[in-house]
């Protein structure tokens, strides 16, 4: 998986066009899946019944699913989602911007 937990990202496509060239931190990854949740990215519309903990019911909005394709890590440097370079650096696995160099993983 080229995205992690914590990871800032950008949708390089959206459904319906939503969500797309947002950023937003990875919550959640699903790497047998190949999908990961992000914050504010591909929100859905829920119709939540009355319920104990939503006692009013109504329309929430929360994040779905979406796929690894679709995004890219975002470099704060070339201020842009950005391809990603893999390199072994002191025998770690670190993540480096095919563009500029910068360390995601430093
Ligand atoms: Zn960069």
């Amino acid at each position: 998986m080229k995205i992690k937990r914590n990871d800032i990202v950008v949708a390089t496509r959206g459904r319906d066009g939503q969500g797309k060239g947002k950023t937003g931190k990875v919550l959640q990854v699903d790497p047998l899946a190949g999908r990961v949740l992000v914050e504010g990215i591909n929100l859905v519309t829920k119709h939540v019944k009355k319920s104990q903990d939503n006692p009013k019911g109504g329309i929430i909005h929360k994040e779905a699913l979406m796929a690894v394709a679709n995004l890219a890590l975002f470099c704060p440097h070339c201020k842009k989602g950005v391809r990603v370079r893999r390199v072994v650096e002191a025998g770690k696995r670190v993540r480096h911007c095919a563009k500029c160099g910068h360390g995601f993983d430093a």
